[in-house]
């Protein structure tokens, strides 16, 4: 089938008005955050469905045609995974906006794909209910795009990743079969767990289009505090103690290391904290106890301080002061595009080891390309880290530092993917991370539900 006969079968498949060709298509569509299209890519099309029965009815016409399809959410993604590839259908659900249930009595949210994940939040919160799912992409990134990245954030050490907030699911399948499982029961083990095989999929096994997520009281109080700490061992040390003081209170503990607070703060007319110190850590606890929580969190760090593991701290005295130190925290949107062309990495190491793995990773990138700007951040009780590597290279040697972190994430047992995804980015890597045998089931499961590869071709595997 030509690219006109395609078009048309779109076209009346969906109506005219959800589908553009040409310029039509904008150039923002031919990247997502991180990654842009290979020189040349040109996509056959663009396909705007406003429900899914318009996914479906798309599926059947690019399976009819053989016509690969790239799903794109908020294209906030990180791997490249939204990126398009040659005579790709982009398949946007950005029309696919609509929240249609908050259920007070299942504490469910169930939705449109397409909506943002903060439109979500906000809706949860004006039914007096927290959608605790957090990303500094919130305004634009989307529930469809969550599901499909397992997205984890800034919450995960209480109340998981999208995984464990999913309770319902809506797909729809390479050749259009939709397959509804939209139950808002915590408990359901009638046979496989289908919904979860989509979960972290990145848009290679189904186009998700409807979802139900968890909802949790919303804390009455919140605690936050920067604390500037010795090192990550000191941090480590910290985290332990806040878990047993705080227990289910904890709700983020952010770590930033030096690099990463100079640049967050080198702008700021004012830094919470002094630099120089080893470590930096954001630490959030809500609860609901209005007269006992605050008091009670500013004893322990005070407790902290004096037993010589905090070594200064900067605690929120309001709302605007919370938003203030989560500021500096989120400031890597800013800085971070300024660094110009950079090496990303999004790894995670069983959380014990975050200490070992920084002593042996930083170092090594340092002697091999002295002046590097490294960058380490995360969402530490997830083992979670964030490197930005920027060598003073002219050309930055991508593969051979990627080569050099891996190795090293491998030697600790860690993830080469923690929460952004595979994309095309990291596919090379996956072997170091997964077995083979773990990586042929994953082929087998691709073949069988999408035999002839066309959901976002070249990604993941
Ligand atoms: C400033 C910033 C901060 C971020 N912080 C975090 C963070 O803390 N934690 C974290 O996990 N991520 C983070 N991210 C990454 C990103 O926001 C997440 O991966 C997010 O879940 C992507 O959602 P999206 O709608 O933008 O998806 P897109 O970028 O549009 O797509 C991402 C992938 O999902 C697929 N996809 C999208 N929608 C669907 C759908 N409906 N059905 C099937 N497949 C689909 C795409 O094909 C692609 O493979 C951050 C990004 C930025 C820019």
């Amino acid at each position: 089938m030509d690219t006109m006969d395609i078009v048309s079968s779109l076209r009346a498949a969906v109506g005219d008005d959800s589908v553009r060709t040409g310029e039509g298509i904008e150039p923002r569509r031919l990247r997502d955050w991180a990654i842009a299209a290979e020189p040349g890519v040109v996509p056959v099309a663009l396909v705007l469905p406003r429900d899914t029965a318009g996914v479906a009815a798309t599926m059947r016409a690019c399976h009819a045609a053989r016509v690969p399809v790239v799903v794109q959410g908020g294209l906030t993604g990180l791997a490249g995974g939204a990126t398009p590839v040659h005579g790709c259908v982009l398949l946007s659900l950005e029309r696919m906006r609509a929240i249609e249930r908050i259920d007070a009595l299942d504490a469910t949210l169930t939705a449109q794909a397409g909506v943002t994940l903060q439109s979500a939040q906000e809706a949860a919160q004006a039914a007096g209910w927290l959608l605790p799912l957090d990303i500094g992409a919130r305004g634009s990134c989307t529930l469809g795009g969550n599901v499909a990245t397992n997205a984890g954030g800034n919450r995960v050490l209480r109340y998981g990743t999208t995984r464990d907030l999913l309770l319902g699911l809506e797909v729809v399948l390479a050749d259009g079969t939709v397959i509804e499982s939209l139950g808002r029961m915590q408990k359901d083990n009638a046979g496989y767990d289908l919904q979860q095989l989509f979960v972290g999929s990145e848009g290679t096994l189904g186009v998700v289009t409807r979802v139900v997520m968890r909802l949790f009281p919303l804390p009455r109080t919140t605690q936050t505090a920067l604390c500037a700490v010795d090192g990550i061992e000191a941090a480590g040390e910290l985290l332990g103690a806040a878990r047993r003081a705080l227990g289910g209170q904890l709700s983020a503990f952010e770590l930033m290391l030096p690099t990463f607070w100079r640049l967050a703060t080198a702008s700021a007319s004012r830094a919470p904290l002094a630099a120089g110190h080893g470590a930096y850590v954001l630490i959030e606890a809500s609860g609901f106890d209005e007269a006992a929580d605050g008091p009670r969190f500013e004893h322990w760090l005070q407790s902290q301080m004096e037993a010589g593991v905090v070594r200064d701290a900067a605690l929120a005295q309001s709302l605007q002061d919370a938003a203030g130190l989560w500021a500096v925290r989120e400031a890597g949107s800013h800085f971070l595009p300024a660094l110009g062309e950079r090496i990303g990495f999004d790894i995670s190491v069983p959380p014990g080891g975050i200490a070992a793995f920084a002593a042996d990773c930083l170092p090594r990138i340092d002697s091999h390309w002295p002046g590097s700007t490294a960058v380490c951040f995360g969402h530490m009780a997830d083992g979670n880290l964030h490197l930005v590597v920027r060598t003073p290279d002219a050309v930055q040697p991508v593969h051979a530092v990627e080569s050099l972190v891996y190795g090293c994430v491998r030697a600790a047992g860690g993830s080469v993917a923690a929460e952004h995804g595979v994309g095309l980015h990291r596919r090379e890597w996956l072997g170091h991370t997964r077995t083979s045998e773990a990586l042929a089931l994953m082929r087998r499961l691709k073949d069988m539900l999408d035999p002839l590869g066309l959901l976002n071709p070249g990604k993941v595997l």
